[in-house]
């Protein structure tokens, strides 16, 4: 085992990071909604086409700003998957909704929207999709229901961002969306994210709830003489550092792209007839998503290959892992009320998914070694 350690995960950097940092120091403003700051919220009203866009520091913040904006009271009800990071239903509790948890579909491993119906109840004021790996959730028949019923959609997109569900991007179909720029996804600043609001009637008090409750973006616009507390609110906004260095990954976001394809794709290829030979399952892309390139994940037959595979892997310095744990079977999903039994695609997918590593700058060579690896675990 001599040869180099390939990591899961590595923050990439595209070119211009430092530059832009340096720039917003020597703007002298880097505070929140700064220059850059204003060039990213650009970016995705022009580039992907939604109402606004605000920064937060994180994905999880801008969760929490959604929750903040659809006002719920106690006992008011959140549909999320079970696989899905632990911020989705966080982000709604803290601001007093009960996550309820819905089961995944075997194929994409998205929320199951047949059994959505069955989870509505009065109470139920939002649906939030997570498009795992990029991939998108129906968004038609989740809409459908959602309508049908009063429910709002809101997406974490924390994985999908320029990924697209029948030519539209994702998180451009719920009222409002999350995106991440946490060091693990595709953009990043090591720790950020955004609200993106599509419903304009969400906007006005959304700039109040990010500026701690006050209207002082209205005083920056010269629309008041001084600003006040107006609503509840909290400290959602990036450094301006911060937003250069997002911007910088912004403008190579093809370069990027182009880079998470070529990686994807040879995964795909090299791994393609070994997995059919033994009952591995490979992503599954509907033909109507453009994923967005996230992650590579197989699904072993059982979760004792893939323990197996993530231990032959690390004899080979490889660094793969796996991925959720089912939230409705975590201590705080117990006191939730979620059952053992309540979301078995969930319960099984997690037990048998393995994602190899997966960043910009993964080399062939490296990929070659990897895939090597992979398929000499079946003797
Ligand atoms: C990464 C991730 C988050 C959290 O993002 P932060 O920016 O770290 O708060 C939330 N949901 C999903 C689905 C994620 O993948």
């Amino acid at each position: 085992m001599n040869q180099d350690r390939i990591p899961f995960n590595k923050p990439c950097f595209e070119g211009k990071e430092l530059v832009y940092i340096a720039q917003a120091i020597n703007n002298g403003l880097i505070s929140g909604d700064g220059a850059y700051t204003k060039r990213c919220h650009a970016f995705f009203e022009r580039h992907l086409g939604v109402s606004r866009a605000f920064l937060t520091t994180s994905c999880t913040h801008a969760l929490e700003m959604a929750a903040i904006l659809l006002d719920f009271g106690p006992g008011d009800e959140v549909i999320v998957p079970s696989f899905t990071f632990v911020s989705t239903p966080n982000a709604f509790l803290l601001h007093k909704a009960k996550p309820v948890f819905v089961d995944i579909r075997d194929d994409t491993l998205n929320m199951d929207e047949s059994l959505l119906e069955g989870l509505i109840t009065p109470r139920t004021k939002a649906i939030v999709p997570v498009h795992y790996a990029g991939v998108g959730c129906e968004m038609d028949a989740i809409g459908e229901i959602a309508a049908a019923r009063g429910v709002a959609v809101i997406e974490d997109n924390a994985q999908g961002l320029f990924g697209k569900y029948k030519g539209e991007f994702l998180g451009t179909l719920g009222c409002m969306s999350a995106l991440s720029f946490h060091e693990t996804k595709n953009i990043t600043c090591g720790e950020g994210g955004a609200l993106l609001i599509n419903d304009p009637s969400y906007i006005e008090r959304a700039e109040i709830i990010r500026e701690k409750g006050t209207n002082r973006s209205r005083l920056f616009r010269g629309e008041v003489d001084k600003y006040t507390w107006v609503d509840v609110g909290s400290s959602y906004l990036p450094s301006d550092i911060l937003a250069g260095f997002l911007y910088a990954q912004l403008e190579a976001r093809t370069q990027i792209q182009q880079q998470r394809q070529r990686v994807w794709q040879y995964y795909n290829d090299s791994l393609k007839d070994w997995a059919g030979r033994h009952s591995v399952r490979l992503p599954y892309v509907p033909d109507h998503c453009e994923q967005s390139y996230h992650m590579f994940y197989m699904i072993m037959p059982s979760h004792e290959d893939r323990q197996a595979m993530i231990a032959h892997l690390k004899s080979e310095n490889i660094q793969a892992v796996f991925h959720y744990l089912p939230l409705h079977l975590s201590e705080m999903g117990a006191k939730l009320g979620a059952k053992a039994g309540d979301c078995p695609v969930t319960t099984d997918i997690s037990d048998r998914l393995i994602r190899l590593p997966f960043f910009n700058e993964l080399t062939e060579a490296e990929q070659e070694r990897i895939a090597d690896a992979v398929r000499s675990f079946y003797k």
